[in-house]
């Protein structure tokens, strides 16, 4: 497929994520950024050269490579989802090699965790006096995670409530739209509304969907040719913004309430988001984790920068976010260009999360790698639910999940630690901003800077209290 090969490259370290010269449309926290970003680049121009920082600035054009990829990648399927592959009968059956390295790692333990249903224990009325994950702190999880399990259902669904297919309710008449601004003004300004913390539109871009699209819950495989309602052209991404406070207190129950609120806000926002376009006359339909690979969507939206631990990191909101996504069939709009926000390089000189991780799930390595090099990566039924192909640090999922299994809770302690996980203030944000620009040995001491100055510690059990009193003035 042509279109698979234009981010297909021999990659030698300087030229990955190559900056571009044409601007493209950005919201207004970007633009905030972006005013940052000069300042910064005005301190650092003599040194760095202006040109260079004008480049990164403006981003990508999207046939341009910004997520290099193996000649030999293929679109992920959707069967090798872990969470799919872990709840579906039919999946176990029909892999058992799999099971056999899924069971090596999780399901010999006497689980706390359940990856179909979350925390095992609460359910069955089996209480903890360890704080982080008593009765108080599981009731708090589960009021978070229960708008999104009433409406839309397990997390990893697929076409099921909110993020249902149906178009029945497509509006006859089309919705015109003076010029391509002004439709990605109007969708980012309802987007606000329904209390996304951002979104960037990208095109639609089938090397980052789901091939096939599966559903656990009912074992069926769905095409894109033959199922799905329409043909998608664009995907609006959202990103909803987790509490600071509750994940300070990673990797105790607090997080995980925190991860689920994150999960109820995307089936709202997606879902309102695809309601919306279909009232004007659009097809639309809102997707969680399913469709297609969240993140490679976020990086193509210009929304953020693909990091170590697998995750975005969004500017100002770092890797404290959740993504949704909205595929459309409406094109009349001005797309976001992918940027470099200066992460890359940053992790190369951190490895904070990798370090915090009690699974030992995220590699140390200092550069990327298009396959996993984590123990046992030489397996290919252990490495099924890697991403091959993509140039990125890999992770060992398997390992994170055991862990949640052991502990009891959703973890994110990686999430917790990282330097980008920041309370929203104007230091932090011009920090950001001249992290674009910086240099690694720079990168290296912020990070020394940032344990310093405390920030990232987990195992905490004072940001346990903290949480309980962050409402007070609410
Ligand atoms: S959630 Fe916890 S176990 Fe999983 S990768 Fe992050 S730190 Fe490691
Ligand atoms: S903790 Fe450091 S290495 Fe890990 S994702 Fe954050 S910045 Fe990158």
């Amino acid at each position: 497929m042509a279109e698979e090969k234009k981010n297909s490259v021999e990659v030698s370290e300087d030229e990955v994520m190559a900056p571009a010269s044409e601007p493209g449309g950005v919201d207004e926290g970007r633009r905030n950024l972006l005013k940052l970003g000069i300042a910064g680049a005005g301190v650092a121009a003599a040194t760095a050269g202006g040109v260079v920082i004008a480049k990164k600035l403006e981003g990508i054009p999207h046939d341009e490579t910004y997520i290099p990829i193996r000649e030999d990648y293929k679109p992920f399927d959707g069967r090798s989802l872990m969470q799919a592959f872990a709840s579906s009968k039919q999946l176990i059956a029909k892999y058992p090699e799999r099971v056999k390295a899924w069971e090596r790692e999780v399901r010999k333990r006497d689980s706390k965790w359940d990856v179909v249903g979350g925390n095992a224990e609460f359910r069955k009325g089996k209480m903890s006096d360890v704080p982080g994950f008593t009765q108080l702190d599981y009731a708090l999880s589960h009021g978070a995670w229960h708008t999104q399990s009433k409406f839309h259902g397990p997390a990893y669904g697929t076409n099921v409530g909110l993020f249902s297919w149906a178009q029945s309710d497509v509006a006859k008449n089309k919705w015109k739209f003076k010029s391509r601004l002004e439709a990605s003004d109007t969708i980012k300004s309802a987007a606000k509304l329904y209390h996304a913390a951002r979104c960037g539109i990208a095109p639609h871009d089938p090397r980052w969907d789901y091939h096939p699209l599966y559903d656990p819950v009912t074992e069926k495989e769905y095409s894109w040719e033959k199922d799905f309602p329409f043909k998608p052209k664009s995907v609006i991404v959202l990103l909803s913004e987790m509490d600071y406070v509750a994940m300070a207190a990673a990797p105790t129950v607090l997080a995980d309430a925190t991860s689920g609120q994150g999960y109820t806000d995307m089936a709202n926002q997606a879902g309102s988001m695809a309601k919306f376009l279909r009232g004007l006359g659009y097809q639309a339909v809102a997707a969680g984790n399913d469709l297609g690979i969240s993140t490679a969507y976020a990086v193509a939206a210009g929304l953020g920068e693909l990091a170590r631990a697998g995750w975005v990191i969004a500017p100002e909101l770092g890797p404290r976010i959740r993504i949704s996504k909205v595929y459309t069939d409406f094109d009349f709009v001005e797309y976001d260009n992918p940027r470099e926000y200066g992460v890359t390089s940053f992790c190369e000189n951190c490895k904070r999360c990798a370090v915090a991780c009690p699974a030992k799930a995220i590699t140390l390595d200092d550069k990327r790698t298009f396959e996993p090099v984590y123990e046992g990566a030489e397996d290919p039924d252990y490495t099924w639910n890697n991403n091959i192909g993509v140039f990125q640090w890999h992770s060992d999922s398997k390992k994170c999940w055991q862990y949640w299994c052991e502990s009891g809770s959703s973890c994110a302690a990686c999430i917790a630690a990282c330097p980008y996980n920041k309370p929203d203030f104007w230091h932090h944000r011009f920090i950001d901003a001249q992290n674009v620009i910086a240099p690694g040995w720079v990168h290296s001491a912020m990070r020394e800077f940032d344990i310093l100055f405390g920030y990232g510690d987990i195992n905490n059990p004072q940001k346990i209290k903290d949480f309980y009193k962050s409402g007070r003035k609410l």
